[in-house]
């Protein structure tokens, strides 16, 4: 079960057909719990909704042994609104906590073709202001912003 509904105009992570990656997405349209049309947010192109790249079966099958974390089986027992809602809390002061006392100048301004590095803090035109949690590999970052961690594309030309 899905913590999160989908919905239109509601966010998911697909594949864009573009940036030929994995990455944060806004539905356009629906067909019963499915989306079928997406935009992407980082190219803005729309394109059918696609749940993971093509000829990736699964995950952690790319990479040369590095660093690949996969949680098939993360146990989520208990889902009480009560533990979803210490979640976001959490994420909010880890959030705040890497934002506050900084500088204008200390944000850059999200770019797909910068380059980032964890900890750097981001301006983002859509989103607001973030901050990298997480290198994923050479072209993707994990980027905590106020309302939700998502994942944008980095280092493309
Ligand atoms: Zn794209």
């Amino acid at each position: 079960m899905s913590p999160k509904a989908l919905k239109t105009g509601g966010e998911v992570d697909s594949y864009c057909t573009k940036c030929k990656l994995v990455l944060n997405h806004r539905i356009i349209a629906m067909v019963g719990t499915r989306p079928v049309r997406v935009e992407c947010s980082t190219c803005n192109s729309h394109h059918n909704f696609r749940a993971t790249a093509p000829g990736v079966k699964g995950a952690a099958s790319s990479g040369s042994g590095g660093t690949v974390v996969t949680r098939s089986s993360t146990p989520r027992a208990t889902r009480g609104p009560t533990k979803a809602a210490q979640a976001v809390m959490d994420r909010e002061k880890m959030w705040e906590k890497a934002i506050a006392g900084k500088a204008m100048s200390d944000f850059r301004v999200y770019r797909v073709s910068l380059v980032f590095q964890e900890g750097d803090l981001i301006r983002h035109s859509k989103f607001g202001d973030g901050v990298v949690t997480r290198i994923i590999d050479n072209a993707k970052i994990e980027i905590l912003f106020k309302d939700e961690a998502r994942t944008l594309a980095q280092g493309l030309m």
